[in-house]
């Protein structure tokens, strides 16, 4: 488990993008502190820098991260 390298920055991570607490903290266990890179914004974010990821996109949309980055 490791600790994602844009928890500082990333909305998601400081509550800044709303959406359901219990569901927050499942989505920073899973992801944030520890499968980072099967992040949907973590992808997007590789991919075409911080600009490029959308401020509604939640980590577990990788379906949406993937037509975004085109690898779908
Ligand atoms: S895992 Fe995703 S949601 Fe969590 S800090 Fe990293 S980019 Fe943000």
């Amino acid at each position: 488990m490791a600790d994602c390298d844009c928890l500082a920055g990333c909305p998601f991570f400081n509550d800044k993008m709303g959406g359901a607490p219990a569901l927050a903290t499942l989505y920073k266990k899973q992801f944030c502190r520890g499968q980072f890179e099967s992040c949907a914004r973590h992808i997007v974010f590789k991919a075409l820098g911080k600009p490029g990821v959308p401020g509604d996109l939640f980590p577990n949309q990788i379906e949406i991260a993937r037509k975004i980055v085109g690898t779908q």
